[in-house]
C-alpha cells in the first residue's frame, strides 16, 4: 500500500498515531487513514491488536483495520498498522470541550447504545477489550462511535478457580472488582468500565473521587464499594449504571441484556 505519514493525531502509550495519506486510487482503501506505529521491540502488542481487528471487521462501531507494513524512517525500523481515520477524534476530548465537561443525556444515551452494540459484537466473538475508557472511544466523520485501542484485548479464558495474582492492566479508574481482587477479566469487566464511561459523560468527572491506586484497590477490592452514580441523571440512567456496577461479575448485566434497557431502548438513539 502506498501511503505517506501526515500530522500527529495522538500519542500512544508506546508509539504514535498519525494521519496517513493513501496515494494510490482504490475503492477499497480510503484516501485518509490513521497509522499506529511502534518500534520493533514493542511490536508484539500492536500485532496482537491488528490480528484481533482483522476478526472484528464487520461492525460499524469498531475501528476498521486496512493493513500493516514495515517502514524504515531515519534509520529506525517501524511496524505500522493502518486504521480507519476517526476524524471526530476521541470522545474524551469531546467531553472535555463541552460545557462543564458534561454531555446532554440524550447524547449520552446515543453513545451508550452504540458502545453496547460494539461491546456485544466483541464479546460474541469471544474477546474482551480490557481498556474501555473515553480516550479509546473515537468518533467517525458523522459522530458515530468507533471503539479503538485493542492493545490489551484478549480472548475470553475459561473460568479458572482461585486464579489469584493476575497482572493489573488497563487504567485504574476503570478497574472492575474482579481485577482489583486479582481475578481474570471477562466480558463483564468491559461492562463495569462502560458504567464508568457513562457516569463520566454525565457527571463531568470520574465517578471515583480518590487519591491513588492503593486507595482504589482498598475501596473496590477490599470494601466492595461501587462508584457514585451522578445525581443529575434520569431514573433510567441511574438504573442503567447500577446494572453495570454490580460487584459480582456473574450477576452484572451483559451487553446483550443492556441493549434492551429503557435507557437505550429507543430507535431515536440509533446512529443510522
Ligand atoms: P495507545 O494504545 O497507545 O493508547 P491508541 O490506539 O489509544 O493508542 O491511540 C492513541 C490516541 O491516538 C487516541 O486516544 C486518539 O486520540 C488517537 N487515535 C488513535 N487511533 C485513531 C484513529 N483511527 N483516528 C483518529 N485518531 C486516532
Ligand atoms: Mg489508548
Ligand atoms: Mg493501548
Amino acid at each position: 500500500m502506498d501511503w505517506v505519514r501526515g500530522e500527529k493525531l495522538g500519542n500512544g502509550s508506546f508509539g504514535t498515531v498519525n494521519l496517513a495519506i493513501h496515494r494510490s486510487r482504490s475503492s477499497q482503501i480510503p484516501p485518509l487513514m490513521a497509522v499506529k506505529s511502534c518500534g520493533m521491540s514493542l511490536s508484539d502488542s500492536l500485532m496482537n491488536e491488528k490480528l484481533i481487528l482483522d476478526e472484528l471487521k464487520d461492525c460499524p462501531e469498531i475501528i476498521r483495520c486496512f493493513g500493516e507494513n514495515f517502514t524504515d524512517e531515519n534509520g529506525v525500523k517501524l511496524y505500522n498498522v493502518l486504521l480507519e481515520y476517526a476524524s471526530g477524534g476521541a470522545l474524551a476530548d469531546k467531553v472535555k470541550n463541552s460545557c462543564d465537561n458534561r454531555l446532554p443525556e440524550s447524547e449520552v444515551r446515543r453513545y451508550t447504545k452504540a458502545l453496547l452494540k460494539g461491546l456485544n459484537y466483541i464479546h460474541k466473538f469471544g474477546y474482551v477489550h480490557c481498556d474501555i475508557k473515553l480516550q479509546n472511544i473515537l468518533l467517525g466523520p458523522n459522530g458515530g462511535v468507533k471503539i479503538a485501542d485493542f492493545g490489551l484485548a484478549k480472548r475470553v479464558e475459561k473460568k479458572k478457580e482461585g486464579n489469584f495474582g493476575c497482572e493489573l492492566r488497563g487504567t485504574p479508574l476503570y478497574m472492575s472488582p474482579e481485577m482489583a481482587t486479582g481475578n481474570e477479566q471477562g466480558p463483564p469487566a468491559d461492562i463495569w468500565a462502560l458504567g464508568c464511561v457513562v457516569a463520566e459523560m454525565v457527571g463531568g468527572a470520574s465517578p471515583w473521587r480518590c487519591s491513588g491506586l492503593a486507595e482504589l484497590l482498598m475501596r473496590i477490592g477490599v470494601r466492595g464499594e461501587v462508584p457514585e452514580v451522578p445525581g443529575n441523571l434520569s431514573s433510567e440512567g441511574k438504573d442503567f449504571i447500577e446494572k453495570c456496577f454490580v460487584n459480582d461479575p456473574s450477576k452484572r448485566w451483559t451487553a446483550e441484556m443492556l441493549l434492551n434497557h429503557p435507557f437505550v431502548d429507543d430507535q431515536d438513539f440509533d446512529d443510522t
